[in-house]
C-alpha cells in the first residue's frame, strides 16, 4: 500500500556485534558514539538505538555508560529519540535492563527467543515480563524486535495482558543467519498480521547486513518506518565499506525519496509514535 506518511530512520550505531577490526567507522566509545550519532541525525535519523561496549570493544550493560551516552545525546542531537537495546548481552539476565531507570524515550524488546548466527539468543518470559514491567515503570516505550512472526502475537497477548501499553511499535528483523531470511512474502504476511491484530499503527522494519538496503526500500514502500546503521551492515556494497553511519542514513533517505516518502524530523517521529516532546 503506497503511503504519503513522513518515514522515520532510525540509526542502530554500534550494535554488540561488529568490530573496528571489521570497520573502523564503528563507533565504541562514549565520545565517537556521540559524534557518530551527531552526524546521523543530521543526515536524517531521528531515532538512535544503541548498544555501548567496554574499552576492549566486547559489550557492556553498564548503567553508566548508558547514562554517559544519554547526556551526550541529549546535550548534542537535541530533540532525537534515544533508545537503548537491551537485547546486547543474551544470558545477562536482569542486567539486561539495569539501565531502564535511566528512563529513555524507548528501549528495544525481545518477546520470545530465536537462534542467532552461532548461539540461541535467550528471552525467557520471566525475563520479558520483568523488562516490560521496568519499561512501564520508567515510562519507556518499548521497540518489539520481532525476529519471528511469533513475536508479533506474543506482542498481541502481551497488551492484551496488559504488560504492553497499546499500541506496540513493532520492529521486523530479517536476515539475521540461523533465524527468519528476508523473504517478500513474510514481509507481507507480517504486515498484514500487525494490521489484522492492531488496525493501523506505526511499524518498522531492518534487515542484516546486505539485506539492510532492501528492507528499507520494503518499508519505504509499504508505509513502514526505516533502520540502518553499523550495527545490522557494515557495508555500501559488497565491495565498500559504509565510511560512517551517516553514509548509510544517506541512503535511506535517498530510499525514502525513491517511494515519494519525506523524512520525518525528530518532532514528526515523535508525534508518530506518541513520545513526549524532549525536554
Ligand atoms: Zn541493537
Amino acid at each position: 500500500m503506497p503511503s504519503s506518511q513522513p518515514a522515520i530512520i532510525c540509526v542502530a550505531i554500534t550494535g554488540s556485534l561488529p568490530r573496528k577490526s571489521d570497520n573502523p567507522a564503528v563507533p565504541v566509545s562514549i565520545e565517537e558514539q556521540v559524534e557518530s550519532t551527531h552526524a546521523a541525525f543530521e543526515a536524517g535519523a531521528s531515532i538512535c538505538h544503541a548498544h555501548v561496549r567496554n574499552y576492549d570493544e566486547t559489550p557492556s550493560s553498564d548503567p553508566d555508560l548508558f547514562a554517559r551516552l544519554k547526556d551526550g545525546l541529549e546535550k548534542h542531537c537535541p530533540g532525537m529519540i534515544i533508545q537503548f537495546s537491551t537485547g546486547g548481552r543474551s544470558g545477562a539476565g536482569r542486567a539486561r535492563g539495569g539501565m531502564l531507570p535511566l528512563a529513555p524515550d524507548m528501549a528495544s524488546l525481545s518477546v520470545g527467543s530465536n537462534n542467532f548466527p552461532t548461539r540461541v539468543y535467550e528471552n525467557p518470559p520471566d525475563l520479558v515480563s520483568w523488562l516490560a514491567g521496568e519499561m512501564r515503570n520508567y515510562g519507556v516505550k518499548p521497540e518489539i524486535e520481532a525476529f519471528d512472526l511469533s513475536h508479533i502475537l506474543q506482542a498481541k497477548a502481551m497488551v492484551d495482558r496488559g504488560e504492553l501499553v497499546s499500541p506496540p511499535y513493532i520492529q521486523f528483523v530479517m536476515g539475521v543467519k540461523n533465524a527468519m531470511p528476508a523473504d517478500r512474502d513474510v514481509f507481507d504476511y507480517y504486515v498484514h498480521t500487525v494490521k489484522r491484530l492492531f488496525g493501523d499503527i506505526p511499524w518498522c522494519a531492518a534487515g542484516i547486513g546486505r539485506h539492510q538496503i532492501e528492507l528499507n526500500a520494503w518499508a519505504a514502500e509499504a508505509g513502514g518506518h526505516l533502520r540502518t546503521g553499523l550495527e545490522d551492515n557494515i557495508r555500501l556494497d559488497r565491495n565498500t565499506l559504509a565510511p560512517s553511519n551517516a553514509a548509510l542514513v544517506a541512503r535511506a533517505v535517498d530510499m525514502c525519496h525513491a517511494h515519494e516518502r519525506p523524512v520525518a524530523t525528530a518532532m514528526q517521529a515523535r508525534q508518530i509514535l506518541g513520545l513526549k516532546e524532549a525536554a
